[in-house]
């Protein structure tokens, strides 16, 4: 296969054909190193690799041949110059920080992020001095007003997690800019199909792999994409810290982005059409999608989104029991934590990942207690949307 095609070919097409080199073996599909390390043919070649004056892998803690083709891939899809990539999507979060924040800095976060991350500010962080403040996710001025002195780093997710708030990115970008800070954003709901940060004043996206890139629900992993000058600090640090992605899991995860336009399009096409036979449901208080015209933040979804994306969430009437009872009854969806996967899956915040949170806290990140969130997969719309129904009969 030549390979200067890729040079000008579509994303769709370079998440299917961006590869290492073959081997002398030519292989179709591409083989997998499973080495933790790599030989030398002389003390000398050796020396130099070390030394950096010569390219080669030394060691899969610093660099692995399926590792750097799923960098290398997402990294053009998101208009990245370069990228690291990590065993979860939360040591991507984590080493995103370590790496770029010292003792005395101060984070500006919106208030709508991942569990994990939530614990990473508020537990961990402030053991080393390092501080957080949230802003309400769609309070742009209060973004302003939190940035001080001392902070270095905005941090924000949107389509945001369950509540699906859509924070507008070049608004927050320029604010980053005037204030000279980085500006990083967790792009895990919306995949590099339905939104590229970096095109949007980003200076970093970060992914959980194991989400709709894997799309299958098989792997852990985590991605970071930016500047070659942020990631060659965040190399400095993941190199000696150990947080490396697995090169089996690299290659489940790569050959799987060979399908995630076809299936990331199918799911937010499918999801968009459930969001909107939700809305007619008389047992339903309110659905939110990003591409209804009923979204709050439509506008800004629709200025910076590709497609609404894969999940949907709705308040059933009835509250924390309705909610329950509407998992109880389902057939075909799934009961648990993951989503993006092939399979369709629901959850109820309110009763396990955000069950630790106080009622009122859970409010201000937008999660009542009737909130289910689907994560629509890939089986036949009919099917799915006939178990929704049973289920809310
Ligand atoms: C799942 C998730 C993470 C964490 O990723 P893991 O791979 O589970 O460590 C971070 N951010 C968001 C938005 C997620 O959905």
């Amino acid at each position: 296969m030549k390979k200067d095609y890729l040079k000008t070919a579509q994303k769709e097409t370079i998440a299917i054909r961006k590869h290492i080199d073959r081997t002398y073996q030519k292989e179709h599909s591409n083989p997998l190193y499973l080495t933790s390390s790599f030989t030398f043919d002389s003390a000398e070649e050796m020396a130099a690799v070390f030394a950096d004056e010569q390219e080669g892998n030394i060691y899969s803690r610093y660099s692995n041949p399926n590792v750097q083709e799923l960098i290398d891939k997402v990294a053009i899809l998101e208009n990245a110059e370069s990228g690291w990539a990590t065993s979860s999507g939360m040591a991507a979060v984590f080493t995103t920080f370590a790496a770029l924040l010292q003792s005395g800095d101060h984070i500006v976060s919106s208030r709508s992020v991942f569990g994990s991350t939530h614990r990473l500010f508020t537990e961990i962080f402030p053991k080393w001095g390092i501080t957080t403040t949230y802003v309400d996710a769609l309070d742009y001025e209060g973004y302003k007003n939190a940035i001080q002195e001392n902070t270095k780093i905005l941090y924000l997710e949107t389509p945001s997690n369950p509540a699906l708030e859509i924070i507008d990115l070049e608004l927050v970008g320029d604010i980053c800019k005037n204030a000279n800070i980085l500006f990083a954003v967790d792009n895990c709901f919306a995949t590099p199909v339905l939104q590229r940060p970096i095109d949007l004043g980003a200076h970093i996206s970060i992914h959980s792999t194991t989400k709709f890139m894997d799309g299958q629900g098989r792997t852990l992993g985590g991605l970071i994409l930016g500047t070659k000058e942020i990631i060659a600090k965040i190399e400095a640090f993941a190199r000696h810290t150990g947080p490396a992605l697995s090169p089996f899991n690299a290659w489940i995860i790569s050959k799987s982005i060979e399908t995630l336009y076809l299936r990331v399009n199918h799911m937010s096409n499918t999801a968009h059409e459930i969001a909107k036979k939700l809305e007619n449901h008389t047992a339903i208080s309110f659905v939110k999608y990003p591409f209804l015209e009923s979204h709050p933040n439509y506008v800004t979804a629709k200025k910076q989104m590709f497609g609404g994306g894969g999940i949907v969430t709705f308040e059933i009437k009835g509250g924390l029991e309705a909610g329950r009872n509407f998992l109880n009854k389902l057939q075909l969806f799934s009961l648990t934590p993951n989503l993006g996967d092939a399979k369709s899956i629901a959850t109820h915040p309110a009763s396990t990942t955000h069950s630790k949170l106080k009622p009122e806290e859970r409010l201000a990140v937008g999660i009542t207690d009737g909130l289910v969130r689907l994560s629509i997969g890939l089986e036949h719309i009919d099917d799915i949307w006939e178990d929704i129904e049973q289920a809310l009969s």
